[in-house]
């Protein structure tokens, strides 16, 4: 059977509920043992003195010795009269072998259990102490007539009196056997009432372990499903409970590997891209320098100003070319979590001029002015110049690069945070949550020599140093990124 946790509760809760049964049964078993005792005691005390009152209203105050009597059935002796007709039925109505001793200590009568007659004198020591104890006016109890009796026996004595004097003793004789045979029937009904709750708790427990696994099993369920990928999966179960919770991180599972796997999905297809872009970005430079190296040694290049533009277009390639394998290596060193940067106290207003002066050149050509204004001229942190002058001028770069002519690039600097702002195309909506991601590049007519890794170093770069590079734009108006030291 698969569902072990099942058949483990379905067991615990068989054995408490066994061992429960067990404690129940000898408590109630003992509680009613004794209860059955007292009960019968209490009843056959009731009968006595119910009898003894009788007996004393039945005498006509003449007493109940010998001389008021005559031999009748058996051992018995009778009486005349109402008394007489009473004692021949005494068993009967007292439901119990029944004795009766007058004050002249003689049996007046003896019941049906004992086939012999006794005299007083005959009684064992036992029995003697209840009649006495019973003639000085107490109800007693006493087993002490079991021996006489030959079976064991309750008796109870009670005084029988005349104007509060006691004139005789009854006895009322009870077979224990009796009781015995009510608490076995008690303890058969009990054995009876136990093997039926167990069977039902049985069912029951049953029906609760399955309850209980079944989330379980659906949690183990999508656990395997997660495993084979299906990243879609639910666990459905809805408890507030340690299980409940358990699902919950499981369904939490399911989603975060859901988006981690459509951002790898995503980060496979803008590596597919790269790559044919890389393809093309460095077979267009290479084609042109080797075109125009056979051109050259081929010797169908001559005159003097051709063979300087071919140089020139041969330059500019070559210009391109590295660009890109320096992007390309510059990015995996700084991914390298190895690769360790040169920290030393710097003036960041310092390295911001210096890009900005770099900057400046390029800005030239499509007519840009720079400006800058920041709060204080020193502001020191513990950096790598080379790096975050990189970082600045990627985005000053940017900056220009999809500027319109004509326009301004502000940089600011407030003291806490740095603002390169520009007043160019912007950026689209869509595009803006990826631009830092590895490849991502928006193919513009701006843009035609762009690697979409520009952001991507500068952010690694804001990473190594603790800052934080975010962006807002708006197409048309133009973009601004900030830099804000943690
Ligand atoms: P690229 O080499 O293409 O410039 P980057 O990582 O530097 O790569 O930039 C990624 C993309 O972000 C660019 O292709 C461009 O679309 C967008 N971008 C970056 N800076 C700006 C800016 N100042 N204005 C408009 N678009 C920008």
């Amino acid at each position: 059977m698969k569902n072990k946790i099942a058949v483990k509760l379905t067991a615990y809760f068989s054995v408490v509920l066994l061992i429960l049964s067990v404690i129940v049964g000898i408590i109630f078993g003992n509680l009613f043992k004794s209860n059955a005792v007292e009960i019968h005691k209490k009843n056959l005390e009731n009968r006595a003195i119910t009898i003894a009152e009788t007996i004393s209203r039945l005498t006509d105050g003449t007493g109940l010795n010998l001389g008021n009597m005559v031999r009748g059935r058996g051992m018995g002796m009778m009486m005349q009269g109402g008394l007489g007709a009473y004692f021949r039925n005494l068993d009967t109505i007292a439901l119990a072998d029944a004795w009766v001793v007058d004050e002249n200590l003689n049996l007046l009568t003896i019941g049906t259990m004992s086939h012999m007659q006794y005299i007083y004198q005959d009684l064992p020591a036992d029995a003697d102490v209840v009649v006495k104890s019973v003639f000085n006016g107490n109800t007693t109890f006493s087993q002490g007539f079991s021996q006489l009796l030959n079976t064991p026996t309750i008796t109870v004595g009670t005084p029988i009196k005349i104007d509060n004097k006691v004139i005789g003793a009854l006895l009322l004789h009870s077979p224990v056997k009796g009781v015995d045979d009510a608490i076995s029937e008690g303890y058969k009904i009990l054995v009876f009432s136990i093997i039926t709750a167990l069977i039902l708790s049985f069912i029951l427990s049953v029906v609760l372990a399955l309850t209980f696994t079944k989330p379980l099993k659906q949690i183990n369920i999508t656990a395997l499903l997660l495993s084979e990928g299906n990243y879609q999966v639910k666990t459905g179960v809805k408890l507030k409970d340690e299980i409940g919770e358990l699902a919950g991180t499981i369904d939490e599972l399911s989603d975060r590997l859901k988006s981690a796997s459509q951002e790898s999905e995503k980060l496979q297809k803008q590596r597919q891209d790269f790559i044919t872009n890389i393809s093309h970005e460095l077979r267009t430079p290479v084609t042109v320098i080797r075109g125009s190296l056979e051109a050259l040694n081929d010797g169908i290049i001559e005159d003097t100003e051709s063979v300087k533009e071919y140089h020139r277009q041969m330059l500019s390639e070559s210009k391109n070319l590295e660009r890109l394998v320096n992007d390309l290596l510059e990015l995996s060193r700084l991914q390298n979590t190895d690769f360790k940067i040169e920290m030393q106290e710097i003036n960041i207003c310092d390295v911001l001029k210096d890009a900005i002066r770099s900057g400046h050149s390029i800005a030239k050509d499509k007519e840009i002015e720079i400006e800058y204004s920041f709060k204080d001229d020193a502001y020191v942190i513990n950096g790598d110049y080379g790096r975050l002058r990189q970082m600045f001028l990627i985005v000053i770069e940017n900056a220009i690069k999809f500027s319109y002519s004509n326009s301004k690039i502000h940089v600011q600097f407030d003291g806490e945070k740095i603002n390169i702002r520009d007043e160019g195309i912007g950026i689209h909506r869509e595009d803006l949550p990826y631009i830092f991601d590895r490849y991502y590049r928006v193919k513009t007519v701006e843009n035609k020599k762009g690697t979409g890794l520009g952001l991507t170093i500068a952010k690694q770069i804001a990473l190594r140093h603790n800052i934080d590079i975010s962006v807002i734009s708006e197409q048309n108006k133009g973009t601004t990124f900030t830099f804000k030291f943690k």
